[in-house]
């Protein structure tokens, strides 16, 4: 990427890491990847963690975060494994509430230090809110917003119709690319979670990244 244009991107991480910061999340810039998951490492170490569970996330895929839980280092509750029945994957999913650490993105990070998430089971949410005691959030740049009306604009617009089309799901945003705020049975959009400002300083992490991840 041209450095200038990065300038610009990171000034603007580094703004919202800092009101992140505020609002009792811990919060820290990397460039790339690649140090994110050395620092997604250095957070499981420190936190003497050995069991992990991931929330649904084109972003954990896109930066090998699935392939280094498979690794063998960590007890990893492997929702994507092969195979897995519906019920598995919610027996997983209910699994997640007492490993040492959860490990998901976000649809949104506001610049005022927010985090705007819209779940469909609310297996995420409900981890992220109230599950292990340690949980890392990994956010490509793309994920900034300024406020929540534009976390919940990006979200219509981008984050819900593109895993739509990637669920195949008969949705009338999978088919158009736009919200009409479907009452159809394949709706993916149920949970809408702001979270504020956090009582437990330092549990959630959130670590945001110089590259586009996910959506
Ligand atoms: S409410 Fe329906 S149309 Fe809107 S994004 Fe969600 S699934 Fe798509």
């Amino acid at each position: 990427m041209d450095r200038n244009k990065y300038e610009i991107i990171r000034l603007g991480m580094e703004r919202t890491a800092e009101a992140l910061r505020r609002n009792n999340y811990y919060s820290v810039c990397v460039e790339n990847k690649e140090e994110a998951l050395d620092l997604i490492e250095t957070l499981l170490d420190e936190n003497s963690v050995s069991s992990v569970a991931v929330g649904g996330s084109m972003t954990l895929f896109e930066a090998g975060v699935l392939e280094f839980l498979r690794s063998g280092k960590y007890d990893f509750y492997d929702r994507y494994m092969a195979g897995l029945t519906k019920e598995q994957i919610g027996e997983i999913h209910r699994k997640a509430f007492s490993c040492d650490a959860y490990i998901c993105s976000t649809n949104a990070v506001t610049e005022n230090g927010e985090l705007y998430n819209v779940d469909g089971s609310g297996n995420r949410v409900a981890a992220m809110i109230y599950g292990p005691r340690n949980v890392i959030v990994v956010a490509g740049y793309n994920k900034i917003v300024k406020d929540i009306e534009q976390a919940q604009a990006r979200v219509k617009s981008i984050a819900a119709p593109a895993n739509a089309v990637r669920l195949e799901c008969k949705t009338p945003c999978a088919a158009t690319g736009r919200c009409v705020d479907c009452k159809s049975d394949g709706r993916i959009c149920a949970d809408y979670v702001v979270m504020g400002r956090q009582m437990i300083k330092d549990r959630i992490k959130v670590i945001l990244v110089g590259e586009e991840l996910g959506y």
